[in-house]
């Protein structure tokens, strides 16, 4: 079975002008054609195969990491307050412009204010919230808020609060308001979060992780999509996870965007990637990747199969049964319990 690596390669190039719907047709028969042949190899199709981009940076960083965590680990672990966060954020501003419909103006999902000073953060998230309390449907963000209503867990109702208003401040603050005309916030109000299956009975769903898209979608494919952070976190992985924002919003949008714009509430950064034929094919690489390793895994590849010692390791749950993020760690210069190694450290030290 081939082995899907970083920067495998599927032409998509069909000449100089950029044609952002044959750019997404053509991502759609080689990401199909490329996961049939995955799944041909299997003794038995595997079941619900649900490719986020976690999954793809887990197969990206280390396959063995990502094998390890087995079906309690592949799925959506449930919501917690810093998982719901964003989705609350995003619900709450979802209202306040619906609400305030006469400030916007009317162009499909266009979202764009025409006057009015920004909303509070945490004003208008712990108003949400307390709308969200006779909310039943239990998958939604909303039904958990009105889940954890019912069950008087105000702690976890406090720390998701605080959390949502400060991915909607940094949000408001790289973005800017009022929004940039065209905002359609993702996974909120009526504009679900994107989705594509190769084939209506395929195992396979890949699902896009992006926060909300700048434009309108025409066939020109100038419309942007952003993924927001509250912090900027490991920047190794900015591009991998354009590449798979690009790849994943290709494929369900059936256009292809003009950039993946990565931002961040902290320091107000925002890097621009530019969506061309090199970033959606490095994206599909890793779709494929994601259905590939869950292949191995059923298939039994070996625990250290594919182990990647990265700076992930001294997070990892399997450090100390993975012999080669074992000796990482254990090499001189790594950090341990906040000071660095200034000597290897002796087999049984603790880590
Ligand atoms: S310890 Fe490191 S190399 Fe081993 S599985 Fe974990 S991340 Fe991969």
């Amino acid at each position: 079975m081939a082995t899907h690596r970083r920067g495998d390669r599927v032409s998509l190039a069909a000449g100089k002008e950029r044609d952002a719907v044959g750019l997404a047709d053509r991502a759609r028969r080689e990401t199909t054609a490329r996961i049939a042949d995955v799944l041909a190899t299997a003794p038995e199709p595997p079941r619900d195969v649900h490719i986020g981009w976690g999954a793809a940076l887990d197969v990206r960083g280390c396959p063995a990491r990502y094998r390890s965590q087995g079906a309690g680990g592949w799925g959506f672990p449930g919501w917690s307050a810093p998982l719901a966060a964003g989705a609350v954020a995003r619900a709450a501003l979802a209202h306040h412009l619906a609400r305030d419909a006469h400030l916007t103006v009317p162009a499909g999902h266009d979202h764009r204010l025409a006057a009015g000073p920004p909303p509070a953060p945490l004003e208008l998230v712990r108003g949400w919230m307390r709308d969200a309390r006779r909310d039943r449907r239990t998958r939604s963000v909303a039904g958990w808020v009105g889940d954890r209503w019912s069950a008087g867990d105000h702690a976890t109702l406090a720390a998701t609060a605080a959390l949502a208003s400060r991915w909607l401040a940094g949000f408001l603050r790289v973005v800017g308001w009022p929004l940039p005309a065209g905002t359609v916030l993702l996974g909120a109000g009526d504009s679900p979060a994107l989705r594509w299956r190769p084939a209506p009975r395929s195992p396979v769903t890949v699902a896009s992780g992006t926060d909300a898209r700048i434009g309108r979608v025409t066939g020109g494919g100038a419309h942007v999509y952003l993924v927001h952070r509250v912090t900027s976190g490991d920047d190794d992985t900015l591009r991998d996870r354009a590449a798979f924002e690009a790849a994943a919003t290709t494929l369900a949008v059936g256009v292809a965007p003009a950039e993946i714009q990565v931002t961040c509430g902290d320091t107000g950064e925002r890097a621009r990637l530019d969506v061309d034929d090199d970033l959606v094919a490095d994206g599909i690489g890793m779709i494929v990747a994601v259905v590939h390793e869950r292949l191995r895994s059923a298939a039994g590849a070996g625990p250290d199969d594919g182990a990647t010692p990265s700076s992930r390791c001294r997070w990892c749950e399997r450090v100390e049964e993975c012999g080669p993020g074992r000796a990482r760690q254990r090499s001189t210069g790594r950090w341990r319990d906040g000071l660095p190694l200034v000597a290897p450290a002796p087999d049984g030290a603790g880590g």
